[in-house]
């Protein structure tokens, strides 16, 4: 199933507990992409970069076999830029810097190639810019939506005005709490449903994650690691591979839906045991079908 994800490509710096990285490629959409490649094609990326986008981020990009004709680069600008300082428990971190960079005055044109795609990722980054692509698609199947607390904040009104169009809409707890006004995670999964996304995915960090759809509620856990490196693009990550496993089976039902949260699940759990992208470029489909069943045995209770 055709798969188009709109998000940030970016350069990262990146402070943890246990040590630092910059210049790292980054980005919502560059962390989606990487993470549905293990399950779909075709995937077709859409933002924009600047000069400092070297032939190697897209060689990274193109070995597997992501589609790179919607990024535009502009030559006299700069790669979006963010830098970010993770705490003592890697549960919570703060924003150093945000640097829009030539997605500030981003105007995409989805390629007429493209147009007909079925999924739609909207990762996350200026909801303005998620509704000018959904404008330009045909006819999606389905729409997935992230975002986070910088435009929570910064665009609220923009953001709802997504959320009518989504169907299925991927938040951290702290962004749902933000959003909802509301403490409670299943006050908060009921008022964020009423914007719109009949399903939603809470993001937990360590703690797993929420499936809330009519049927009711549907807990993943986290992989219990040893060492988490740097948790950089996890939550992009849960949503590649969550949104690459429905893309790869085609229906959408309860249960492929469960099954999606636990790959999404097991590629975040790949994705921070290194720096940056480093651990997800070289995975290999066994490593990914042995991980999801780790989660399933995680649960079991014979043993
Ligand atoms: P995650 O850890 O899943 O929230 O994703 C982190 C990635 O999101 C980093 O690679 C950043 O470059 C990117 N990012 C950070 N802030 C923003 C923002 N305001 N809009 C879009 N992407 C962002």
């Amino acid at each position: 199933m055709s798969l188009l994800i709109i998000g940030s490509l970016a350069f990262d710096d990146i402070e943890t507990p246990f040590g630092r990285s910059e210049n790292t490629l980054g980005g919502s959409s560059t962390y989606i992409a990487l993470s549905a490649s293990y399950f779909t094609d075709p995937i077709r990326m859409v933002g924009v970069v600047g000069s400092d986008f070297e032939d190697g981020h897209f060689g990274l990009l193109h070995s597997k076999n992501i589609d790179t004709k919607g990024i535009k680069v502009v030559e006299e600008g700069k790669t979006f830029r963010w830098a970010g300082r993770y705490h003592y428990d890697m549960n919570t971190r703060d924003t150093l810097d945000t640097q829009l960079n030539v997605f500030a005055s981003f105007d995409p044109h989805i390629p007429q190639q493209y147009r007909d795609s079925k999924f739609i990722c909207l990762g996350n980054i200026d909801p303005e810019l998620q509704i000018k692509v959904l404008d330009q698609i045909t006819k999606p199947e389905l729409v997935i939506c992230d975002t986070m607390n910088f435009w929570i904040e910064g665009k609220p009104d923009e953001l709802k005005k997504v959320l009518e169009r989504v169907d299925i809409f991927i938040i951290n707890d702290s962004e749902a709490r933000l959003l909802s006004g509301e403490p409670n995670l299943v006050k908060t999964a009921r008022i964020i449903r009423n914007m719109g996304p009949k399903t939603l995915i809470i993001k937990k960090g360590e703690h797993g994650a929420l499936l809330f759809t009519d049927n009711g509620i549907f807990a993943a856990p986290a992989y219990p690691l040893e060492s988490i490196f740097d948790p950089t693009g996890a939550g992009d990550t849960f949503a590649g591979g969550f949104i690459g496993h429905l893309a790869r089976c085609g229906t959408i039902n309860e249960a492929e839906m469960r099954k999606a949260v636990l790959y999404g699940s097991a590629m975040a759990s790949f994705c921070v045991e290194q720096f940056g992208t480093d651990r997800i470029n070289d995975l290999d489909l066994l490593e990914v079908e042995d991980r999801y069943q780790s989660f399933l045995d995680l649960s079991r209770i014979e043993p």
